[in-house]
């Protein structure tokens, strides 16, 4: 496994990430016992970096990576403008942990120097718990270009998380050229770079060769999250981005892992995805786009025309 440094944080971490979404009540919701088994599979092939969110509450299934590896990296983050609000969710994550400090602390989804500024209470309070060694950086996750590139004027924002993909889905405010650009400049400034979505939530995985030989050729990424939800799925993973040659039979099995559609809930009803499926899989219930499993041939079209990113397959 590769290892780099996180921009000037003084943190090393795997150039694979684990994306622990994929573990969690909101998606697969497997059991605490799975879950290590994963987690133990992804510790024993060298990956040492955990990427999870107040949003996902999954803390209980972290904690287990910690009782195998006290000194994993763990990344969190969470919605919060107030300092109220983000000292309640840092507490939360360092109790449910069990550890006096989380590596890496994030706001989420964060969109431009608008968003940072209004959220500028609890970075101030975020700071101040950096001085006290309860986080060692602070970083934000985001959908935009404008959301890396408006981090360079920011000294604060030590980390950035942002959408890289080989097509650039999910990027709300541009295309894969926009992002690399906006990449190199906040590898200039000095951030730490992780990336997400590098297979597009699970749209490009019929892709999945060519979506891996671009995030790991980009030299600005030094570590790239990637959902996982089997063992085979971390030796899968892990042979890619060490290089190695993946066995037959492996690509066969995480190739036959079920999939499905998944929508998040925070679908506005918009419709746009239901005049897009040509399978009529798809209808608004209750103001929430809702699948129909037997007639969904999961083949992602829909997903392109999402304006919220919140259709995955899983
Ligand atoms: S396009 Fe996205 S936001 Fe609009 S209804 Fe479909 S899932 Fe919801
Ligand atoms: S994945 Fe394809 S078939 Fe399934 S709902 Fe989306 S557009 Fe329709």
């Amino acid at each position: 496994m590769e290892y780099h440094d996180l921009g000037k944080t003084g943190i090393r971490v795997s150039r694979l990430c684990f994306g622990s979404l994929t573990v969690a009540p909101m998606q697969k919701n497997l059991s605490l016992k799975k879950s290590r088994e994963i987690m133990a599979a992804a510790l024993d092939a060298g990956v040492n970096f955990f990427d999870t969110a107040d949003l996902y509450n999954n803390y209980a299934h972290l904690r287990q990576v910690l009782e195998m590896k006290p000194d994993a990296v763990i990344c969190t983050k969470s919605y919060d403008y107030s300092a109220e609000g983000v000292a309640k969710s840092l507490n939360k994550a360092l109790k449910q942990l069990g550890r006096d400090y989380i590596d890496i602390y994030m706001l989420h989804e964060q969109e431009n120097r608008l968003t940072f500024k209004g959220h500028w209470e609890a970075i101030e309070y975020l700071m101040k718990m950096k001085k006290k060694g309860v986080i060692r950086a602070f970083g934000i996750s985001t959908h935009r270009v404008e959301g890396v590139t408006d981090s360079c004027d920011f000294p604060e924002i030590e980390v950035v998380f942002p959408i890289v993909n080989r097509t650039g889905i999910g990027i709300e405010d541009g295309g894969r050229e926009e992002m690399e650009d906006a990449l190199s400049e906040a590898k200039k400034a000095g951030k730490g770079i992780m990336g997400m979505k590098p297979l597009g939530g699970g749209n490009l995985l019929s892709q999945v060769d060519a979506c891996f030989d671009y995030v790991l050729g980009l030299p600005q990424l030094d570590s790239i999250a990637l959902g996982m939800q089997s063992v085979e799925e971390v030796c899968y993973n892990t042979a890619r981005f060490e290089g190695r040659p993946i066995d037959a039979a492996l690509a066969q099995k995480v190739a036959q892992l079920p999939r499905r559609l998944h929508i998040s809930d925070w679908c506005e009803g918009c419709g746009r995805c239901v005049a897009r499926c040509g399978q009529h899989a798809l209808s608004l219930v209750d103001g929430k786009a809702q699948v129909d499993y037997s007639r969904c041939l999961t083949c992602c079209y829909c997903a392109t025309v999402c304006p919220m990113f919140c259709i995955k397959v899983i």
